[in-house]
């Protein structure tokens, strides 16, 4: 592919990219933010990400796809809904912070070595699998592809909640596991149809 033919294709998947979020739930309130900086104020992660959700939201709405999906905020928001609750514009930004991770996977913008990314796939994989998250299959998959180290760094917790039975070395699914499939499968084309 030409250097001309990728920057093309680049730029129609950002532009679905940015359609996708503005079709959310809401989704067009991102376009009355005032700035005020609350969410970034009120998020408890703040100190750990590199630009706070304010800033994420400019960048969104200047078109800095890369730099909103290269960014560690959205991988690192714990869905506290603290921002949420607060932001004077009524603009979902917990729902916001899950569509951008969602589509910076579906689209593959995601980046290829951080380790927050891999997490949540391998989460979403896990309840796509067994209805819930198994956390050792989880931990196996993250530690073969990102980190060797972790077993080294948790295996204190880990063993203390192997002992306590909270951490059961085989995945068991969830009653009704197959009814997950019809409502993953009812959702999928719902988003399909929406297109
Ligand atoms: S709190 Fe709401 S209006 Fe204020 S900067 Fe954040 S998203 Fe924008
Ligand atoms: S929901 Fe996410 S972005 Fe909002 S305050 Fe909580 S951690 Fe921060």
């Amino acid at each position: 592919m030409t250097e001309l033919a990728t920057t093309l294709e680049a730029l129609a998947v950002h532009k679905q990219f940015c359609e996708d979020v503005l079709n959310m739930p809401g989704g067009e309130k991102i376009k009355i933010c005032q700035q005020c900086g609350t969410c970034t104020g009120s998020c408890p992660t703040s100190y750990l990400m590199d630009w706070g959700p304010r800033e994420i939201i400019a960048a969104f709405r200047a078109g800095m796809i890369d730099r909103v999906v290269k960014s560690n905020t959205i991988w690192l928001c714990t869905s506290c809904y603290s921002c949420t609750v607060r932001c004077p514009a009524g603009i979902k930004i917990t729902d916001l912070m899950y569509e951008l991770k969602r589509l910076a996977i579906k689209y593959d913008l995601a980046p290829k070595d951080g380790k927050a990314p891999a997490m949540t796939k391998y989460f979403i994989d896990s309840v796509h699998k067994h209805g819930r998250n198994h956390e050792v299959e989880l931990m196996a998959k993250f530690m073969l592809t990102k980190d060797w180290g972790l077993p080294f760094k948790f295996a204190g917790t880990g063993l203390k909640l192997f002992t306590a039975g909270r951490l059961p070395l085989f995945a068991k699914n969830i009653r009704g596991r197959d009814e997950l499939d019809k409502i993953s499968a009812y959702l999928e084309a719902q988003e399909a149809k929406a297109q």
